[in-house]
Protein backbone atom coordinates (compact mmCIF):
# COMPACT_ATOMS: atom_id res chain seq x y z
CA UNK A 1 0.00 0.00 0.00
CA UNK A 2 1.36 3.57 -0.31
CA UNK A 3 1.16 5.53 2.54
CA UNK A 4 3.19 8.23 3.08
CA UNK A 5 2.79 7.88 7.28
CA UNK A 6 2.95 3.79 6.86
CA UNK A 7 6.32 4.97 5.05
CA UNK A 8 7.83 6.60 7.80
CA UNK A 9 6.83 3.68 10.24
CA UNK A 10 9.26 1.79 8.37
CA UNK A 11 11.56 4.46 8.54
CA UNK A 12 11.46 3.83 4.38
CA UNK A 13 10.97 7.84 4.55
CA UNK A 14 12.89 9.92 7.87
CA UNK A 15 11.54 11.67 10.27
CA UNK A 16 12.23 13.19 13.41
CA UNK A 17 10.84 10.78 15.93
CA UNK A 18 9.70 11.95 19.02
CA UNK A 19 8.89 8.50 20.79
CA UNK A 20 8.08 4.77 19.69
CA UNK A 21 6.22 1.62 21.16
CA UNK A 22 4.98 -1.03 19.66
CA UNK A 23 1.73 0.25 18.73
CA UNK A 24 2.38 3.96 18.09
CA UNK A 25 5.21 6.10 16.63
CA UNK A 26 5.52 9.83 16.63
CA UNK A 27 7.40 12.96 14.81
CA UNK A 28 7.50 16.53 14.12
CA UNK A 29 5.16 17.94 11.77
CA UNK A 30 7.25 19.10 8.41
CA UNK A 31 5.63 22.37 8.67
CA UNK A 32 5.05 23.16 11.94
CA UNK A 33 2.05 25.09 12.74
CA UNK A 34 3.04 25.98 16.41
CA UNK A 35 6.05 25.51 18.42
CA UNK A 36 6.00 22.29 19.28
CA UNK A 37 3.70 20.74 16.29
CA UNK A 38 3.87 16.86 16.74
CA UNK A 39 1.75 13.63 14.64
CA UNK A 40 1.18 10.80 17.12
CA UNK A 41 -0.24 7.57 14.63
CA UNK A 42 -0.67 4.43 14.89
CA UNK A 43 1.63 2.27 13.44
CA UNK A 44 -1.24 0.08 12.20
CA UNK A 45 -2.88 1.59 8.86
CA UNK A 46 -6.50 3.07 9.71
CA UNK A 47 -7.62 5.39 6.93
CA UNK A 48 -9.03 7.73 9.43
CA UNK A 49 -11.46 8.39 12.28
CA UNK A 50 -14.30 6.81 9.93
CA UNK A 51 -12.01 3.61 10.04
CA UNK A 52 -12.74 3.14 13.97
CA UNK A 53 -14.71 0.27 15.44
CA UNK A 54 -15.28 -1.22 18.47
CA UNK A 55 -12.40 -3.49 17.60
CA UNK A 56 -9.73 -0.95 16.97
CA UNK A 57 -10.67 1.62 18.51
CA UNK A 58 -8.36 1.50 21.75
CA UNK A 59 -5.50 2.35 19.95
CA UNK A 60 -7.16 6.13 20.30
CA UNK A 61 -6.80 5.87 24.07
CA UNK A 62 -3.34 4.78 24.13
CA UNK A 63 -1.95 7.63 21.49
CA UNK A 64 -3.74 9.65 24.17
CA UNK A 65 -1.89 8.44 27.44
CA UNK A 66 1.15 9.07 25.04
CA UNK A 67 0.42 12.58 23.79
CA UNK A 68 0.29 13.53 27.88
CA UNK A 69 3.27 11.82 28.57
CA UNK A 70 4.92 13.83 25.12
CA UNK A 71 3.55 17.22 26.43
CA UNK A 72 5.32 16.58 29.79
CA UNK A 73 8.78 16.00 27.82
CA UNK A 74 8.10 19.02 25.61
CA UNK A 75 7.21 21.07 28.29
CA UNK A 76 3.83 21.85 27.10
CA UNK A 77 1.92 19.96 29.81
CA UNK A 78 1.32 23.17 32.16
CA UNK A 79 1.15 26.04 29.18
CA UNK A 80 -1.70 23.72 27.55
CA UNK A 81 -2.08 22.47 23.89
CA UNK A 82 -4.58 21.27 21.41
CA UNK A 83 -4.47 17.62 19.77
CA UNK A 84 -6.15 17.73 16.54
CA UNK A 85 -8.16 15.00 14.07
CA UNK A 86 -8.74 15.96 10.90
CA UNK A 87 -10.87 13.90 8.88
CA UNK A 88 -11.71 13.43 5.11
CA UNK A 89 -12.38 16.37 2.90
CA UNK A 90 -14.34 19.00 4.98
CA UNK A 91 -11.94 18.30 8.22
CA UNK A 92 -8.79 19.02 5.88
CA UNK A 93 -7.26 15.25 5.91
CA UNK A 94 -4.32 15.46 3.28
CA UNK A 95 -2.56 11.93 4.90
CA UNK A 96 -4.92 9.30 4.81
CA UNK A 97 -3.40 7.40 8.09
CA UNK A 98 -4.80 8.48 10.68
CA UNK A 99 -3.22 11.17 12.86
CA UNK A 100 -3.36 13.32 15.88
CA UNK A 101 -1.52 17.12 15.60
CA UNK A 102 -0.42 17.76 19.04
CA UNK A 103 0.03 21.59 18.53
CA UNK A 104 1.38 23.67 22.11
CA UNK A 105 4.15 26.13 22.76
CA UNK A 106 2.16 28.99 21.99
CA UNK A 107 -1.70 30.38 22.66
CA UNK A 108 -3.70 29.25 20.01
CA UNK A 109 -7.13 30.43 18.15
CA UNK A 110 -10.85 29.25 18.68
CA UNK A 111 -12.42 28.28 16.50
CA UNK A 112 -10.57 26.86 13.99
CA UNK A 113 -11.39 28.16 10.61
P1 LIG B 1 -3.57 16.55 7.77
O1 LIG B 1 -3.65 17.76 6.89
O2 LIG B 1 -3.81 15.29 6.97
O3 LIG B 1 -4.40 16.61 9.01
O4 LIG B 1 -2.09 16.51 8.32
C1 LIG B 1 -1.02 15.99 7.61
C2 LIG B 1 0.23 16.59 8.20
O5 LIG B 1 1.33 15.84 7.77
C3 LIG B 1 0.48 18.05 7.78
O6 LIG B 1 0.54 18.87 8.94
C4 LIG B 1 1.82 17.98 7.05
O7 LIG B 1 2.64 19.11 7.29
C5 LIG B 1 2.43 16.70 7.58
N1 LIG B 1 3.31 16.03 6.64
C6 LIG B 1 3.07 15.77 5.33
N2 LIG B 1 4.10 15.11 4.78
C7 LIG B 1 5.01 14.94 5.77
C8 LIG B 1 6.30 14.32 5.81
O8 LIG B 1 6.82 13.78 4.84
N3 LIG B 1 6.96 14.34 7.01
C9 LIG B 1 6.42 14.93 8.13
N4 LIG B 1 7.15 14.90 9.24
N5 LIG B 1 5.21 15.52 8.11
C10 LIG B 1 4.52 15.52 6.96
ZN1 LIG C 1 -0.60 4.01 6.45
Amino acid sequence: MDCLFCKIIKGEIPSAKVYEDDKVYAFRDIEPQAPVHILIIPKEHIASANELTEENASIVGHIFAVAAKIAKEEGIAEGGYRIVNNCGQDGGQTVGHLHFHMLGGRSLAWPPG
